[in-house]
């Protein structure tokens, strides 16, 4: 590996989906396998990296809303999941040999280490990789939003945030063949024409703190790496 990274310290955003491969639900153990392998990468190349999982593969609070689960009740639930993530990429990461902690918001100690921000550096520090699991730990709030919170919390140098695609478009690259990708946009731009980058609580955090969001392709082999060496295919919302 060539350069320094661009960035020392950030917030890995896998979402749910990012977890499940090629199902329509679960978590695909391939799949988990390869992004630890990026993770690994990321380490090996001098950043420090933590991770904010979600659920949406297993559970989602406004399904269960929908179907008659009383809203916080949904919410709760969706965080558990997001928790079974997290061990299972805990469980991943740990076979290709990266020390791994997950920190819960809502405590579980006998799976998981309670989330102490102080706890959460020193284990950066020390090399290790960080899972935080169970979002913000309250109802109504999302793992995007909990990315935002935990990467200023964490002073990160980025969030970034792996999707199904390289980036933002201007309009749907997987239905429309001539989609434009955007390069950079400010946080004002996703917000003003409700871009789908992340959701608006997670936009307005980022932006008052002033860490910008690299949205990148999760899927495309070794680009983890790429963006971390300022090389990658991407789209970083800043000011
Ligand atoms: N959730 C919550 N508070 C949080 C984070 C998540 O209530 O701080 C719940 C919410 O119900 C959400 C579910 O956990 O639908 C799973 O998270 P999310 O939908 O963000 O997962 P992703 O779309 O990233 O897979």
């Amino acid at each position: 590996m060539s350069s320094g990274p661009k960035y020392k310290r950030v917030l890995l955003k896998l979402s749910g989906e990012a977890l499940m491969g090629s199902g329509s639900y679960g978590i695909d153990p391939e799949t988990a396998n390869r992004v630890s392998l990026e993770i690994k990468d990321a380490r090996e190349i001098g950043t420090e990296v933590c991770v904010v999982v979600g659920g949406g593969n297993i559970f989602r609070g406004l399904k269960g809303a929908a179907e008659g689960l009383d809203r916080s009740t949904a919410d709760y639930m969706g965080m558990l999941a997001t928790v079974m993530n997290a061990l299972a990429l805990q469980n991943a990461l740990e076979k290709v040999g990266v020390d791994t902690r997950v920190l819960s918001a809502i405590p579980m100690a006998s799976v998981s280490e309670p989330y102490i921000r102080r706890r959460a550096i020193r284990h950066l520090e020390k090399g290790r990789v960080v899972i935080f699991a169970a979002g913000t730990g309250n109802p109504f709030f999302t793992t995007d939003t909990a990315a935002a919170l935990r990467a200023a919390e964490m002073n990160c140098d980025a969030l970034l945030k792996g999707t199904q695609v390289d980036g933002v478009y201007d309009s749907d690259p997987k239905t429309n063949l001539s989609a434009k990708r955007y390069t950079s946009l400010s946080y004002m731009d996703v917000l003003r024409q409700d871009l789908k980058v992340m959701d608006a609580s997670a936009i307005s955090l980022s932006r008052e703190n002033n860490i910008p969001i690299v949205v990148f392709s999760i899927h495309t082999q070794n680009e983890l790496v790429q963006v971390l060496q300022g090389n990658g295919t991407c789209t970083v919302v800043g000011e």
